[in-house]
């Protein structure tokens, strides 16, 4: 009989700033290793930091990362990551609110997913040095199936780039928007920002080897037009939705960056 001799890795990036964080992140460490198809998890140090993104006035993060092995799916591990949330009395009214416990697949295995309820890699993990820091403790040799690069090499990029950001919006009028809504906020005072459309037949700047991030605000992140899809080359970057949040996910990326 053929069996699984290598069973899948998975990152869960951890993150509590509501309650009893530290009981909140061992129980759910406790209920992991306690599941029948889990195993070998390895967590990371605690780290603290700052609510970003969502209401204001929000009691600092601690977070941690964790490393296992399962024989579930994707899926199916992200059931059992909610039922843990819930277990934790888990919340869900205002996008990025203060939390009990957040359990988010980070990255499984060398697996790329875009469903409804699923994106691996994580979508927002590569700006996010909440979620780097403690990753590196646990898989800094993982392997980022989009970039190509491994946890310790973003974390490594986040920490050295310049503070340089290529933000690509999906119309003239869009970037126009965001261009003004962006530069003049205090969150980017000490950024270089470069602002560039993205439509048919349009040609991209040069985006230099300098850039921390490049965030491509799509209309559709699952239907881009081919010029866009050639972005995501040697740098880290993001798609963020265009809706009204757009300029508070830019924001939250951009500082989550620093
Ligand atoms: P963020 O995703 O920016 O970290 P959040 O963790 O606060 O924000 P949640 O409200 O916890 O967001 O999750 C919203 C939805 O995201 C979940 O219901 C889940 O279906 C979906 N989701 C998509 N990809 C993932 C992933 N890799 N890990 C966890 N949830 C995911
Ligand atoms: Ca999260
Ligand atoms: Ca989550």
């Amino acid at each position: 009989m053929v069996q699984h001799l290598v069973m899948p890795a998975a990152l869960i990036s951890i993150g509590s700033n509501l309650g009893n964080r530290q009981s909140a992140i061992d129980n759910a460490i406790a209920q992991l290793r306690g599941h029948a198809h889990i195993q070998n998890v390895v967590l990371s140090s605690l780290h603290e930091s700052e609510a970003i993104g969502g209401p204001a006035g929000q009691d600092v993060f601690l977070n941690a990362a964790a490393l296992l092995k399962t024989t579930l799916p994707a899926s199916e591990l992200l059931g059992a990551l909610q039922q843990i949330e819930n277990d934790s009395k888990r919340t869900r009214e205002i996008r990025w609110a203060a939390r009990t416990l957040d359990l988010d697949i980070a990255l499984y295995d060398d697996q790329i997913v875009e469903s409804e309820l699923l994106t691996i890699p994580h979508p927002r993990m590569v700006s996010r040095k909440f979620v780097l820091q403690p990753a590196v403790e646990v898989a800094a040799n993982m392997v980022n199936p989009q970039t190509g690069w491994t946890l310790e090499d973003h974390l490594i990029h986040l920490n050295q780039a310049a503070r340089e950001y290529v933000v690509i919006a999906a119309s003239e009028n869009d970037k126009f928007q965001l261009q003004n809504a962006i530069s003049e906020n205090p969150a980017t005072e000490s950024c270089q920002l470069t602002f560039a459309v993205a439509q048919a037949g349009f040609d991209l700047p040069e985006i230099p080897d300098s850039t921390r991030l490049v965030i491509i605000v799509s209309p559709e992140v699952r239907q881009l037009c081919s010029p866009i899809t050639n972005v995501p080359c040697s740098l880290p970057w993001i798609y963020v939705t265009n809706s009204t949040t757009s300029v508070d996910e830019i924001l939250a990326a951009i500082q989550a960056s620093q």
